[in-house]
């Protein structure tokens, strides 16, 4: 099977566009393409209870990013800041890079 294109990249900023946690930004920590999902930093939280271990003495709560799915999220466009779809072109180096649909500019650089 092909990979997947996939719209967004680590280290990309993207907003959510569905769920709860809709109209929120963020950086893209990792992306999961076998599961269509995506880490983004400090976002949908989901807070984990833990007993004490040997490496985490305390125990007690942990906060972590749970994956969204990648279809809940947009890329924020660099150049003109809103939440975009893309669209892939191919450059005069004969590179592919994304550019926005909104205003047309190169995202990737
Ligand atoms: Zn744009």
């Amino acid at each position: 099977m092909a990979a997947r294109k996939l719209h967004v990249k680590k280290n990309d900023m993207v907003m959510i566009i569905a769920g709860k946690e809709k109209g929120k930004s963020g950086k893209v920590m990792r992306v999961l393409p076998e599961k269509e999902r995506v880490l983004v930093e400090n976002l949908n939280k989901i807070k984990r209870h833990t007993r004490a271990t040997r490496t985490n003495a305390e125990g007690g709560i942990i906060e972590r990013e749970a994956p969204l799915a990648l279809s809940n999220v947009q890329l924020i466009c660099k150049a003109c800041s809103k939440p975009t779809r893309t669209g892939i072109r191919v450059l005069e180096n004969g590179s592919k890079a994304r550019f926005c649909k909104k205003c047309n500019e190169i995202v990737d650089k």
